[in-house]
C-alpha cells in the first residue's frame, strides 16, 4: 500500500471542501483534497453538452461578500459577471425591476396591504420582532395578507434561495436572512460555468494562489474509511486512487461529504450514540430543465421570478450576460422548480409535468426550444443537505474532525455563500487548535 502524509485531509471537492482547503493551504498547511468524481464542484459543477456550458446545480454566485472575499484572500481568480439587474419579478404580465426600490416597491406592486407587511418586515429587524419557534414563512405572511400574488412571490423566494416552499421554511429564518444577512442582493454567473470558480480554487490549492501554498486535489479518488487512533482522534484515511489503496496519514480531517456520510466513514462505534442519533438531516428537492433556443425567449438579463406559477420559482438567462456559454446564435436558459412537498417523498412525474406547464405558460416559444438536460435533485444529491434553520454543528465529538458544506450552515444562510462562511469558521478553529504547519 502507498503512503501519503499531510496536515489536513479534505474529503470532497464541493464548495465547502474547496473553500476550506484553499484557506488552509494558503495558511501553509499541507492539504490534500480527495474527490470521488471526475471533476470539482460537487453540486455546483458544470458540463458541456453539444457546445453548451450547462450548470449542474448552483447557477448564481453572490458577489461582494464572503465568497468573493475568500477568493481574494487565497489569490484565486473570481470570474463572476454580474447580471444587471440581477432579478426581475413577473407581476401581472410585466417584468418588474425592484432594484433600488426594495421591499416597499415590490410589495407596493402586489397589494394595497403592502404597507402592513412592510411594517412586519421592519419589526423583524429587532430581535423582539422575530417570530418565535417554527411559525412558517407562509403563516407569517398570512398574518398580513391573503393576496395570492404576495404568497406566490414569498413562496418562490423561499424556493429560489432555500429550495423549500414558504410552508416549510421557518419565518425566523426568512426574516433573519433578509434583515441581517447579505441576502444574495448582488450576484452573477461564471462565464466558464459555475465549475470555473472551483477550478480557480483548486489551482490556488495546488500552488497557483498567493502565499507559497502546497496542496493537492485528487480527482476520481474516494475516501473509503477514516482511521481512529487509541486516543479517539482521527489519524488518517484509506483512499482508493487509480484502483489502488493509499494510506493517507493526516493530523486533521475535514469532511464535505455530509455529516451522515462522515459518520459512516468513521464507523458508528467510534462516536457517542447521542451524536449519531442526530446526524440525519432532511434534504430538500429541486427540478431543473436546461434549454436553449435560437430566438431570445426571456428579456430579463439575470433571473426572472414569478408571482403566479404552479411550481416554477425562476428562469435563469445565462447568455444575456455570458454569451460564451452557448454556441454562436443560441440563447441558454434554465427553468427551476421546487416540488411539493420539497422535503419528503413526492411524485416525480406529476411534479415534472407542473414545471413544464409553467415553462409553456410563462415562456412563449418554449415548445420550440431545445431541452438540453433535465435533473431531479433529491435525497442523497439535494439542493441543500439540510433545510435552513435545521442545520447541524460543524464540529464533531472527535477533536480533529470537522464537517463543512451545506448541512452545517450558520443559522439562516444558504448555498455556496453558506459554504464559504462555514469554511472560514472551520479554518479559524483548525488554526487555533493546530497552529503548527509542516514546512514545504
Ligand atoms: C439545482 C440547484 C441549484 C442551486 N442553485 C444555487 C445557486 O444558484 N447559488 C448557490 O449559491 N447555491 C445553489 N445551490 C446550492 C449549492 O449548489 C450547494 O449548497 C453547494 O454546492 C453544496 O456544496 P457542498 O460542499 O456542501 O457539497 P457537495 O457539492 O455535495 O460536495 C461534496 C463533494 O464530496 C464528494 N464526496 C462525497 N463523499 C466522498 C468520499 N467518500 N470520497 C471522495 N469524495 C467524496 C462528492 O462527490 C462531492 O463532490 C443549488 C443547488 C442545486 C442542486
Amino acid at each position: 500500500m502507498q503512503h501519503h502524509d499531510v496536515d489536513v485531509l479534505v474529503i470532497g471537492a464541493g464548495a465547502g471542501g474547496l473553500f476550506t482547503a484553499a484557506r488552509l493551504a494558503h495558511r501553509g498547511y499541507r492539504t490534500l483534497v480527495v474527490e470521488r468524481r471526475d471533476r470539482v464542484g460537487g453540486r455546483a459543477s458544470s458540463e458541456v453538452i453539444d457546445g453548451f456550458t450547462v450548470n449542474n446545480g448552483a447557477i448564481v454566485i453572490e458577489t461582494g461578500g464572503i465568497t468573493e472575499q475568500t477568493f481574494a484572500e487565497v489569490g484565486a481568480r473570481f470570474d463572476v459577471r454580474p447580471a444587471k439587474p440581477p432579478i426581475l419579478y413577473r407581476i401581472g404580465g410585466k417584468d418588474v425591476d425592484v432594484t433600488g426600490g426594495g421591499w416597499g416597491f415590490l410589495l407596493g406592486r402586489l397589494t394595497r396591504q403592502g404597507a402592513k407587511l412592510l411594517e412586519g418586515l421592519g419589526a423583524a429587524r429587532t430581535d423582539d420582532g422575530l417570530p418565535e419557534g417554527q411559525l412558517s414563512t407562509a403563516d407569517w405572511v398570512r398574518r398580513y395578507t391573503a393576496n395570492e400574488k404576495v404568497h406566490g412571490i414569498f413562496r418562490n423566494m423561499c424556493a429560489s434561495i432555500f429550495a423549500v416552499s414558504s410552508e416549510d421554511l421557518p419565518a425566523a429564518v426568512f426574516l433573519t436572512y433578509f434583515t441581517r444577512r447579505s441576502a444574495f442582493k448582488k450576484f452573477g454567473f461564471c462565464p466558464e460555468g459555475t465549475i470555473g470558480l472551483w477550478r480557480a480554487l483548486a489551482d490556488a490549492i495546488e500552488g497557483g494562489g498567493t502565499g507559497g501554498v502546497h496542496g493537492e486535489v485528487w480527482l476520481d479518488s474516494e475516501v473509503t474509511a477514516l482511521d481512529v487512533g487509541d486516543d479517539g482522534t482521527v489519524t488518517g484515511a484509506t483512499v482508493v486512487r487509480d484502483g489502488r489503496e493509499v494510506a493517507v496519514r493526516s493530523r486533521v480531517v475535514v469532511s464535505d461529504a455530509g455529516p451522515a456520510a462522515t459518520v459512516d466513514l468513521v464507523g458508528r462505534e467510534h462516536l457517542p450514540a447521542d451524536y449519531t442519533a442526530t446526524i440525519d438531516t432532511t434534504p430538500c428537492a429541486m427540478i431543473v430543465v436546461n434549454f436553449a433556443s435560437r430566438e431570445p425567449l426571456v428579456e430579463a438579463p439575470g433571473l426572472l421570478s414569478f408571482a403566479t406559477t404552479r411550481r416554477m420559482c425562476y428562469v435563469a438567462n445565462f447568455t444575456a450576460t455570458c454569451p460564451e456559454m452557448a454556441p454562436e446564435g443560441w440563447h441558454l436558459y434554465n427553468g427551476t422548480s421546487v416540488p411539493e412537498p420539497a422535503t419528503g417523498d413526492f411524485d416525480e412525474e406529476s411534479e415534472r409535468a407542473l414545471l413544464y406547464a409553467d415553462l409553456r405558460e410563462q415562456i412563449p416559444g418554449f415548445d420550440t426550444a431545445r431541452v438540453l438536460s433535465e435533473t431531479v435533485w433529491r435525497d442523497g444529491w439535494p439542493p441543500q443537505r439540510a433545510v435552513a434553520g435545521h442545520d447541524l454543528p460543524h464540529t464533531t465529538p472527535i477533536a480533529n474532525l470537522w464537517n463543512v458544506g451545506d448541512a452545517v450552515k450558520q443559522y439562516a444562510n444558504g448555498g455556496t455563500t453558506a459554504c464559504a462562511e462555514t469554511a472560514a469558521l472551520v479554518t479559524d478553529e483548525i488554526v487555533a487548535r493546530y497552529p503548527e504547519t509542516t514546512p514545504a
